[in-house]
């Protein structure tokens, strides 16, 4: 068996800080993050060992109860920012810039008197503290929500982490349904994401099936899984090299191998191991991201 692995894979720049931030701290039993850091319960069980407190996302209503808390890379609204402040609590703010990003077009677009339309997971944390700052606004999960807004001007935004196919089927189908509306479009999907995309697309037509390495309430993670049954290659959903089961790759030629983020690339290492146990034969290209 032949293994290809994604040109982009592994962690983005944007949670590798936010997990730098946190396991630098001077003081870890003063910090609580605030929601989760990342959606990766071996990551989270690294950052409970040094120490630091984890709010459950449900619970984050609940304030803290230590003096420093963390915001996520995934950001939260500016309401969410000062109620934490007038709880007394002094915040280490590692918001995504690509986050903000989106949340600055929100803005933009509501101050022009727009319904803003967000292209992204009704309940995922991002989105929620998008809209939270939003007082005109819709959710489009899929274009399945999609309809005449009956809006005269209407203004599209993307949680950062839409897939690009996903945004561009929705994209056309609020056009086809808003003939007569002033639309505009504002790209914010981050580029971690623009080139995971290109690197499975560019990947697929090499592979008979795909290895996905990521949390298992990782949202991104089930996405790339989709991507590849949306474009008919099987696709495994793994957690860490434990999960490879042999019996899913056997008959498999050649199975391509990628990841969404933290700490994946270590586990695609200790993957790639196994597989050469199950018989592989090659692992070509991309040693980099290892
Ligand atoms: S916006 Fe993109 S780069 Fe930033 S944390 Fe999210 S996935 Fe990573």
């Amino acid at each position: 068996m032949k293994i290809v692995r994604a040109e982009s894979m592994g962690m983005c720049f944007g949670v590798r800080d936010a997990l730098a931030e946190a396991t630098s701290q001077p003081n870890p039993s003063r910090v609580a993050i605030h929601g989760e850091l990342v959606h990766n319960s071996h990551v989270l069980q690294q950052l409970d060992s040094l120490g630091l407190a984890q709010c459950p996302e449900e619970s984050r209503a609940i304030a803290a109860d230590r003096p420093l808390v963390m915001i996520t890379a995934h950001g939260v609204s500016n309401a969410e920012r000062e109620r934490l402040e007038r709880a007394g609590k002094t915040l280490i703010d590692t918001t995504c810039p690509l986050v903000q990003r989106v949340h600055d077009a929100a803005q933009r677009l509501s101050a022009e008197g727009r319904l803003v339309l967000v292209v992204g997971k009704r309940n995922h944390v991002e989105v929620r503290g998008i809209i939270e700052d939003l007082e005109h606004y819709a959710v489009v999960e899929s274009a399945d929500d999609v309809r005449d807004f009956n809006e005269s001007q209407l203004g599209v935004i993307c949680q950062s982490t839409t897939p690009p196919d996903l945004a561009c089927d929705i994209w056309s189908h609020i056009q086809l349904h808003n003939p007569l509306a002033d639309i505009a479009f504002i790209d914010t999907i981050c580029d971690p994401t623009w080139q995971r995309q290109h690197a499975l697309e560019a990947l697929l037509p090499e592979v008979e099936a795909v290895v996905v390495v990521g949390g298992k309430n990782s949202n991104n993670t089930r996405r790339l899984v989709q991507f590849c049954h949306r474009h008919g290659r099987p696709a495994l959903h793994v957690e860490g090299p434990d999960d490879v089961d042999p019996d899913w790759l056997c008959g498999v030629a050649t199975v391509g191998l990628t990841a969404v983020r933290a700490r994946s690339t270590r586990r695609l290492r200790l993957c790639t191991k196994n597989f050469k146990h199950s018989g592989a034969q090659s692992v070509i290209r991309h040693e980099a991201d290892f």
